[in-house]
């Protein structure tokens, strides 16, 4: 059900569906699909929440952000269990969510401490100039269902400590985490119509959003088809929008890298949450030395990840998301082994789950070079030298992370200001996230950033004050 106005409201039996486990599609709960009237509600709620919202004090923003990250805190077991029976997570994984989205929500408390304006000198005696930022107004989210707690909360937590008000439009396939959000800020005090959270429909929900000129911004983060649609849209509305989306990400491997460790980096970030992560280093360019070495360890070493119950600790692959997608990966696979690339393991799939796989010869040209697989195919890719590893590190549409693993501080220096993507890590694998950087991407995926002061730059309206010290001088 919706939550609106700080109240859920009550749909028809029809709005309804039930939410299936992705492990083995037990019925979980039922949730309530809104459609574009919801919608609309919502933001006639938001919109006349906004002024009072947009002058309440940082310190009552602050108390309520806090208050939010001790209620979430609480409900740790009730939250894992819903990560992993609607979203398909690992126990770690959950585990993991929680605890980040904890540190999110108190990390948030502080921004809203920390809008900072600026004073600016003047050409005109005696002319105080400012620059003071505002809170936009109405912002909504549109969310993924990967890391649905931490991508949603994020969005929530920052527009709120910005001051701005907030419509949530979860994924289709993590209703239910929405709407424990909104629960989590109803029971923390925040007053009505400052959040809601309305799932359903992506398209027939985001076109109100569009069309709504009181929301002044829409929060993308989603796959990259999707992002560039919502930009068209927004552009024809004249609406602000921040996109993050999909990615390719490349794991370079040098050849003076230590091999377990390049190992160890390459699986996690491949293999966390059985590949379903933006930032998962899918394409693994290692330097012709050590090529024949990594792989044989790598594929060793994937052949031990466990998978199948997500609710066993030491479960590792969980079921993705939805069956389809295990097609979509199977005919990638099977096309780029038709051209050439060797399959090392896996490569198989039943329900939901597809087993961890080892692609290793993959070139340029390669559906599974080019192509955001989100699921766990890692592709290897041999570089004849560094040179090469860097050029096939950019040959890509994608520009999320990217990560190199050398000792040489030159090289590495020269990957950092070179590969093109928004996140470069060196020495460790390609997946990060800190609630206080700058989050986001170049090329296909992504424009602007999240995360501490520039979201809080995305989620304000720079304005421009003067104050005139006695009498200005006018020339007529
Ligand atoms: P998706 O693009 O299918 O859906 C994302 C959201 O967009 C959902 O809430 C969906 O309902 C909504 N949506 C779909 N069509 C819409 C439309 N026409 N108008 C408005 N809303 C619409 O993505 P997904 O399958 O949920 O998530 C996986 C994708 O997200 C991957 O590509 C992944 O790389 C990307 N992702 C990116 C980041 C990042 O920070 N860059 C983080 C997580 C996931």
């Amino acid at each position: 059900m919706p939550y609106i106005n700080g109240q859920t409201v009550t749909l028809d039996e029809k709005a309804q569906t039930m939410v299936l486990n992705p492990a083995d599609g037990t019925p979980v709960a039922k949730v309530s699909m809104s459609g574009p009237a919801q919608m609309t509600q919502a933001i006639d709620a938001a919109q006349a929440a906004s002024a009072a919202w947009g002058n309440t004090p940082p310190a009552a923003r602050e108390i309520i952000l806090i208050r939010a990250a001790d209620i979430l805190e609480a409900k740790r077991q009730e939250l894992v269990d819903v990560l992993i029976d609607e979203a398909g997570s690992t126990f770690g994984k959950a585990q993991f969510e929680v605890s980040f989205t904890v540190g999110m929500l108190r990390a948030s408390a502080g921004e809203a401490r920390r809008i900072f304006g600026q004073t600016m000198p003047s050409d005109m005696p005696g002319l105080i100039s400012l620059a003071i930022r505002r809170p936009l107004g109405v912002v909504a989210g549109i969310a993924p269902f990967n890391f649905p707690l931490i991508l949603s909360t994020k969005k929530v937590c920052m527009a709120l400590a910005a001051g701005n008000t907030f419509i949530l439009k979860p994924s289709e396939e993590t209703s239910l985490l929405g709407l424990k959000i909104a629960e989590v800020f109803h029971e923390a005090g925040l007053p009505p119509g400052v959040l809601n959270v309305v799932p359903g429909d992506g398209p027939s929900l985001g076109e109100v959003l569009i069309k709504d000129p009181r929301v002044k911004l829409i929060w993308f983060t989603g796959s990259s088809a999707v992002g560039r649609e919502l930009a068209i849209q927004c552009a024809a509305n004249r609406k602000k929008i921040t996109l993050e989306m999909g990615g390719k990400s490349p794991l370079v491997i040098l050849k003076d890298a230590d091999l377990d460790y390049a190992v160890n980096t390459a699986s996690f970030g491949m293999f966390i949450h059985q590949g379903q992560i933006c930032m998962a280093g899918s394409r693994i360019i290692v330097e012709e030395p050590i090529y024949d070495a990594f792989v044989t360890k790598l594929v060793a070493k994937v052949k031990t990840l466990q998978v199948g119950n997500p609710r066993d600790p030491h479960t590792v692959i969980g079921p993705l998301i939805r069956a389809s997608q295990c097609g979509f990966i199977d005919t990638r696979i099977k096309s780029s082994v038709a051209a050439g690339a060797r399959l090392m393991c896996g490569g198989t799939y039943e329900g939901n789950f597809f087993q961890p796989t080892v692609i290793a010869d993959v070139i340029p040209g390669m559906d599974v070079f080019r192509d955001e697989l989100f699921g766990p195919v890692a592709s290897i890719i041999k570089a004849a030298d560094a040179d090469h590893a860097l050029k096939l590190a950019n040959d890509t549409q994608y520009g999320l992370s990217s990560a190199v693993l050398t000792n040489d501080l030159q090289l590495a220096l020269k990957f950092a200001m070179e590969l093109e993507a928004g996140m470069v890590h060196i020495n460790s694998s390609t997946i990060h996230d800190e609630q206080h950087i700058p989050f986001g991407g170049v090329k296909n995926s992504g424009l602007g950033r999240e995360g501490g002061q520039w979201s809080m730059e995305e989620l304000t309206e720079v304005k421009w004050i003067t104050i005139q010290m006695g009498q200005a001088h006018y020339p007529f």
